[in-house]
């Protein structure tokens, strides 16, 4: 029986590919910030439309040392989301900070920013927000407590590669807000360098920080001056970004056919909730969340045919193992309830719309 796994990684043609590294069989310049490095850091300058990127290992290295560069004391607080991937709470806690989880807003799943205020304490250093399967947090508010408080802010950005949103008629890149937004460029994400990530920023001197503590803290050949660890990214991985680069746009066309034959397919159906998306903002229809009452009925029944949908996010980062008695799940009791509904169906731009029709079709049978 054929497999339908959740995603599936974008790739070049492989002449492509071939044609783009055939330069370094010629430099024998493999990493440390090589030319497919510099280029790829232009070009994603210019399609996200922000001041400076930095090319990182993946996305988690781009979160955790984005936090690291700000220096807040040891054991200070950060205020974030429990419904996120493993990656959000780990670089907060492994540079030894306090994660103080907010609850988050029943349509898009991102932080319920009217709560973000009473959770505010004199250790609050940072706000850290998901842009939760697209759906972009509401920044205009998130500014507002951010200025007033004296926050940073530091968007997880990894769902939200390349896409824009509308304000009072202007049209801002997603990376444009916060401090800083991270992304992912991991395989499973719509735009992939393999593996890779990314930071987003505007003060340079931030970004003198990044590019030592991604290269073990080296300031130059005889200064070390950070304590840094290793997160460059390879001309490899940048080779790969800067043609899976060229095809984004077609790519996000494919996925927005199969996730609006998903929302015909599912609309109306009983027991089943799409998660909704902001009118406001142009997607890059990553993920395919529903929400169901009976999550685990459908998983085996999609899974018996050959569909993989994943629980995702589930279970929240504040229950892991690892976690352990540290955090109280009932303080985000929202992010609960959804993370036990939650199905994300495979998507990505070569699904076909038939084997789509069939997997609405087991949904439709089994939901109630
Ligand atoms: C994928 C992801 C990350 C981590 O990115 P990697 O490139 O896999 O390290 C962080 N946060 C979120 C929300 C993600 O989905």
């Amino acid at each position: 029986m054929e497999k339908i796994l959740v995603t599936r990684s974008s790739m070049p043609p492989l002449e492509e590919y071939v044609e783009e590294i055939r330069e370094l069989w010629e430099s024998h310049f493999l990493t440390n910030m090589g030319v497919k490095h510099k280029q790829l850091q232009r070009n994603l300058e210019k399609y996200l439309g922000v001041e400076h990127v930095d090319l990182l290992v993946n996305g988690h290295m781009a979160l955790e040392m984005s936090i690291q560069a700000m220096n807040f004391p040891r054991g200070s607080e950060v205020i974030t989301t429990p419904f996120t991937f493993a990656s959000t709470t780990h670089a907060i806690v492994r540079n030894n900070l306090e994660p103080i989880f907010c609850d988050i807003e029943p349509n898009d799943l991102t932080l319920d920013v009217s709560k973000i205020e009473s959770l505010i304490t004199p250790k609050t250093r940072a706000i850290v927000p998901v842009h939760v399967y697209g759906n972009i947090c509401d920044v205009v508010e998130i500014e507002r407590i951010a200025r007033k408080h004296d926050l940073k802010v530091i968007y997880d950005a990894a769902h939200a590669f390349g896409e824009k949103i509308t304000l009072d008629g202007v049209e801002h890149g997603v990376c444009e807000f916060g401090d800083v937004s991270i992304l992912s460029f991991h395989a499973t994400k719509c735009f992939n360098t393999i593996e890779g990530g990314a930071i987003c920023f505007r003060d340079e001197e931030f970004g003198r920080s990044i590019y030592r503590l991604k290269n073990f803290g080296i300031r130059d050949a005889e200064t070390v001056d950070g304590i840094g660890a290793n997160a460059k990214m390879n001309e490899f991985c940048a080779a790969m970004g800067l043609c899976n680069l060229r095809h984004i746009d077609s790519e996000i066309q494919k996925r927005q056919k199969v996730a609006e034959r998903y929302s015909e397919n599912l609309e109306g159906v009983r027991g089943i909730r799409i998660v909704q998306s902001q009118s406001n903002i142009q997607r890059n229809f990553s993920y395919m969340p529903i929400l169901v009452e009976n999550r685990e009925q459908i998983f085996t029944a999609l899974e018996r045919e050959g569909f993989f949908a994943r629980k995702y996010f589930y279970p929240l980062t504040n229950e892991f193992d690892c976690y352990k008695d540290r955090f109280d799940v009932s303080k985000t009791p929202l992010a609960f309830e959804v993370s036990r509904k939650v199905l994300t169906l495979p998507i990505y731009a070569d699904l076909s719309l038939e084997i789509v029709d069939r997997i609405c079709d087991v949904m439709r049978r089994e939901s109630r």
